[in-house]
């Protein structure tokens, strides 16, 4: 994945919230600092990193909780919020307006990616039923016509150059009429080392004569933050409307380069992720976010619940939980109906502020194991030991553990997973019974979400 290093940092911190018992004001400065080392690692610039910092902490310590969600979960989607925000916030992804030809010219320095990304746009909306056709007017790089006459053919989409000319502003021009007939008309250009003026002059011949409807910059993600400069030249010389950021793949301090140019005027409309021709994603700054945490879909898991635990079964651990009548047993069930779900790894993807436990598959096989360990236990209980687990201690214990063939360990474990649970019960019996029979059947779509395994 893109930016590994960031996203497994800010998922480390989110695994810290979702274990912390409480969220206080320590839980959350420890929450900031952790996010700031991350993202200043991730080549964000300092001043970037202090303003959304200083958001999230103002915002964590001040706002009450949305409806339906927990102290942890708001908190998570605080970070959430606030981190997708710094990225480009609720600017929706890139869509072809319905305009026909739609012109997009790409400007850059050399080597940063131009030849490649038209290949990539072109193949990424060919492949979802677009008339595409790619101009070469880079008459600088004798391979550059070449170069973009493969990806043509790679992209199964029309290809207008001409080798021997010199001036881009002619080869354009000769094909104007040809291009009308495109849904999407792509015109790559030379680039220079720097932004000289020798391409400064170019650019804005070239830029009269195409009148593109959207000129994009295409950067390589290792500039990092002097992206924002670069993107602000560019803008200021050919009025540049979006940012393609490539080989995001190749460096983990990609982060400089998409926070700069998030915040500038020019917006991040595709990423390039490698050399291939689809390995290239429209930029989508809410499923970045969202991916980059682990963060999983809601939606859907809350959904497969609704089928898994039935209404009544839900209301009645709700009851007895309300009750105070909540013992081992009870907490068996919970994790049964969360099992009914299906295979638990596959759920735990599903949860927001579960998926980030980076243990996954392996552990979570451990811990589907577990259900079939506690069940063991529990059968080497007494009714009044499942009833009244608190009385399970010392002789008692080794009895247990020695009769289900357990060791002593795996009981204390179990018996940890319960008196948490039980804690959390109590902190939340301030609710009113309806209040509670809601959050129960959220707990078991949840499963045990706010309990820790
Ligand atoms: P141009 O001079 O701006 O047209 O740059 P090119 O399109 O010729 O690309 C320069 C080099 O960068 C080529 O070797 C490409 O394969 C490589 N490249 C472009 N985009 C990406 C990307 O997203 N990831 C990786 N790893 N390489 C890329
Ligand atoms: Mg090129």
């Amino acid at each position: 994945m893109v930016l590994d290093k960031l996203g497994s940092g800010l998922r480390n911190t989110l695994q810290k919230i979702t274990k912390a018992m409480f969220v206080d004001e320590k839980l959350i400065n420890e929450l900031v600092k952790d996010i700031q080392r991350s993202l200043l690692q991730a080549d964000v610039a300092v001043k970037l990193v202090f303003d959304i910092t200083k958001k999230i902490k103002e915002r964590a310590l001040k706002e009450k909780e949305a409806k339906g969600l927990d102290k942890k979960e708001q908190l998570i989607t605080i970070v959430y919020e606030e981190l997708t925000a710094f990225l480009g916030g609720t600017e929706e992804p890139f869509a072809i307006p319905k305009k026909k030809p739609f012109i997009i010219m790409l400007v850059g320095l050399f080597g940063n990616g131009k030849t490649t990304t038209a290949g990539k746009i072109a193949n990424y909306y060919k492949k979802r039923g677009s008339k595409v056709a790619m101009v070469q007017t880079d008459t600088w790089r004798p391979a550059a016509h070449e170069q973009l006459q493969t990806l043509a053919k790679q992209a199964s989409v029309d290809f207008y150059g001409m080798e021997k000319e010199k001036d881009p502003v002619k080869i354009y021009n000769s094909f104007k009429k040809e291009l009308q007939s495109y849904d999407l008309v792509l015109v790559d250009t030379a680039g220079r080392d720097a932004l000289s003026d020798d391409l400064v002059k170019e650019l804005k011949s070239i830029n009269k004569a195409v009148q593109a409807d959207e000129r994009w910059l295409v950067m390589a993600a290792d500039v990092g933050q002097t992206a924002q400069q670069q993107a602000q030249q560019f803008h200021d010389t050919a009025n540049v409307t979006g940012v393609v950021i490539t080989k995001l793949d190749g460096t983990a301090k990609g982060g400089g380069a998409l926070s700069a140019c998030a915040v500038t005027d020019s917006p991040v409309r595709f990423i390039g992720v490698g050399e291939k021709i689809d390995e290239f994603e429209l930029f989508n700054p809410k499923g970045f976010v969202g991916r980059l945490l682990g963060m999983g879909d809601l939606e859907s898991l809350l959904d497969k619940a609704k089928v898994a635990i039935s209404e009544e079964e839900a209301q009645d651990l709700g009851r007895k939980f309300l009750k105070g009548e909540f013992n081992l047993i009870d907490l068996y069930e919970q994790m049964q109906a969360m099992k009914k779900m299906g295979p638990i790894s596959k759920v735990a993807e599903m949860i927001p502020g579960f998926s980030q436990i980076k243990l996954p598959k392996d552990a979570l096989r451990v811990q589907e194991g577990k259900l079939e360990l506690w069940r063991h236990l529990m059968d080497s209980m007494t009714k009044e030991e499942l009833e009244e687990p608190d009385s399970i201690r010392g002789s008692r214990l080794d009895r247990i553990a020695k009769g289900s063939g357990m060791p002593a360990s795996e009981l204390r474990s179990l018996l940890k997973q319960y008196k948490q649970s039980k804690k959390l019960m109590k902190m939340m019996k301030g609710g009113s019974e309806k209040d509670m029979q809601k959050m129960m059947q959220r707990m078991g779509g949840k499963g045990m979400g706010g309990l820790k395994f």
